[in-house]
C-alpha cells in the first residue's frame, strides 16, 4: 500500500512564468524582480534560472510562500508516507485466523517474513474448499494444521517481493501456487510417486493478503499465470491438479461409461475432465443445486440418489446392465465406496478419491474383485506433474470455471463463505482480501 500525497500546487499564474531571458537592462524584468518572486517553475534549485513565478514577492523573505513551503514541505510529507508505510503497511496485514472447531477470527498480522528462495505474494483470490470447511469444522486436521494458525490452500495473486536465488519471478507477476511440493529425495519420490512423498511440505494461509511461498514450492509448483485468465479461475488450479491425478490413473478411453458419486466442487472437476475423455457420464449426488451444475458440467445422466430406490441398480440399468466402465467416488464416504465398486462391470476401474474420516473400513465382495477382475485404487492428492497440466488445461479454456464458483465474498465473510460449503449452498466461494 503506497500513499502519494499530491504536491501544493502553485498559484495559477505560476504557470505561465515569464522566462527570465531578457537583458539584465530589461525594464520589464527590472519591474518584475521588484514585485514577483524569481523562483523558478520547474526546478527549485535556487535563483539561478531566474524563472519568474509571478507570486507576489514578499521582499523580505526573497521568494514566494510557494517556493518556501515546498523546500520544507516536500522532506516533511516524504517523511510522513515513509512512517506511516512503516507504522500501517508492514504490520497491518489482514489473516483469518483458525482457533478452534468454528473459531475462526479475523486479526492484523506482521506481513510474514521472506527467507532465501521464498517468494511473498498479494493474495487477489483464494477458494473455498471441502477440505477447509472439514477443518473449520473440526478446528484443525492432523497433518497440516494445528491451531491457532493461518489455512486457506486454494489461491492465486501478484508477486509482491522476491528474495535472493529467485530467478523465474519478479515483483509484480500474476501468479498462482499449489499448495504443497514434494522432497524427491524419500523412498517414495526415488519410485516417482510423489503423492506420497514421506515429507510433503504443505503451504496454508490463503485466507489472508498475503502469503510466503517456500523456496519448495516456489521451485515445484508456483505458475505465472497468462493475462486471459482471472485470478479466480487460475485459483482452481489446486483441486483440477487432484481431480486430473484421478482421472488418469482411471484410464478412461473415449467411449467408456463413468459414473462419477459426488458433484461436489471435485466430483464437478471429474464430470469435466471425464467428459474431455470422450466419456458418457452418470453424476449421482443427494443435494438438487449441485445436480444442476452436474448438468451444467455437461454430465450426460443425472441421478438423485434420494429419490430413487436402489441408485446401484439405477446406475447399472444406464449402463446397459453390465455396469460402468469406471467408477469415481468422491464424497469420502465408506457406503458411498462400497457403492461405487458395484456399480462397476467386470474388469473395470474404481478410482476411490474422496478421503473418508480417519479409523473407517468398508467391505469389498471378494469373489466378484477376484472373478470380475476389478481394479480398485485408491488415488490422493496431486504431483507437480499434474500441476502443470492443470494450469495448461485452464490456460486453454478446457474447464467450465462458472460451474466451480459460484459467489464471491470479502475477507471478512469467511465463515459466511464456509458455511455455504457445509449447508451445500452454491459450490466453491471466491474470496477476495482486498
Ligand atoms: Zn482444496
Ligand atoms: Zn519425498
Amino acid at each position: 500500500m503506497s500513499i502519494s500525497l499530491p504536491a501544493p500546487s502553485p498559484p495559477a499564474s505560476a504557470g505561465k512564468s515569464i522566462r527570465g531571458n531578457a537583458s539584465p537592462n530589461d525594464p520589464l524584468k527590472q519591474m518584475l524582480q521588484e514585485f514577483s518572486c524569481l523562483h523558478t517553475k520547474t526546478r527549485h534549485t535556487g535563483m539561478q534560472e531566474k524563472f519568474f513565478c509571478g507570486y507576489p514577492l514578499n521582499r523580505e523573505n526573497g521568494v514566494c510562500p510557494y517556493f518556501r513551503g515546498k523546500r520544507f514541505a516536500v522532506p516533511i510529507l516524504k517523511g510522513t508516507v515513509a512512517l506511516l508505510r512503516f507504522l500501517w503497511y508492514p504490520n497491518n496485514v489482514k489473516a483469518a485466523i483458525l482457533y478452534g472447531p468454528k473459531d475462526v477470527r479475523l486479526e492484523e498480522i506482521g506481513t510474514p517474513k521472506v527467507g532465501p528462495g521464498e517468494v511473498l505474494v498479494k493474495i487477489e483470490a483464494a477458494l473455498t474448499c471441502g477440505t477447509d470447511a472439514k477443518v473449520f469444522l473440526r478446528g484443525g486436521h492432523p497433518r497440516m494444521i494445528t491451531p491457532p494458525a493461518v489455512f486457506g490452500h486454494e489461491f492465486a495473486g501478484v508477486v509482491e517481493k522476491v528474495s535472493d536465488g529467485v530467478e523465474k519471478f519478479r515483483a509484480g507477476m500474476k501468479v498462482v501456487v499449489a499448495n504443497s511440493a514434494p522432497c524427491n529425495q524419500c523412498f517414495y519420490c526415488r519410485r516417482g510417486r510423489q503423492s506420497l512423498c514421506e515429507d510433503l511440505l504443505f503451504i496454508n494461509g490463503a485466507y489472508a493478503q498475503y502469503v510466503n511461498i517456500p523456496s519448495r514450492i516456489v521451485k515445484q509448483n508456483m505458475h505465472i499465470i497468462r493475462k486471459n485468465l482471472s485470478f479466480k479461475e487460475a485459483s482452481l488450479l489446486e483441486p483440477l491438479a487432484c481431480a486430473l491425478h484421478g482421472i488418469e490413473e482411471a484410464n478412461i478411453t473415449a467411449g467408456d461409461t463413468v459414473v462419477i458419486n459426488g458433484a461436489g466442487p471435485i466430483g464437478l472437476l471429474f464430470i469435466q475432465l471425464a467428459k474431455l475423455k470422450g466419456a458418457y457420464v452418470i453424476s449421482c449426488d443427494m443435494v438438487e443445486e449441485r445436480l444442476n451444475m452436474a448438468e451444467k458440467s455437461s454430465a450426460d445422466e443425472i441421478v438423485n440418489v434420494s429419490e430413487v430406490d436402489d441408485e446401484v441398480e439405477t446406475v447399472r440399468k444406464l449402463s446397459g446392465g453390465f455396469g460402468v466402465d469406471v467408477g469415481i467416488e468422491a464424497v469420502g464416504n465408506p457406503s458411498v465406496w462400497e457403492k461405487t465398486v458395484s456399480m462397476v462391470r467386470k474388469g473395470g476401474t474404481v478410482i476411490l478419491f474422496g478421503g473418508c474420516a480417519p479409523g473407517t473400513k468398508f467391505t469389498l465382495d471378494t469373489e466378484f474383485i477376484h472373478y470380475g477382475e476389478l481394479t480398485v485404487k485408491g488415488v490422493f492428492h496431486h504431483t507437480p506433474y499434474y500441476v502443470e497440466k492443470a494450469l495448461k488445461l485452464l490456460h486453454l479454456g478446457k474447464i467450465n470455471t462458472s460451474c466451480l464458483i459460484t459467489g464471491e465474498m470479502p475477507l471478512e465473510k469467511l465463515e459466511e463463505a464456509l458455511n455455504k460449503i457445509i449447508s451445500h449452498q452454491g459450490v466453491k466461494t471466491a474470496i477476495i482480501p482486498w
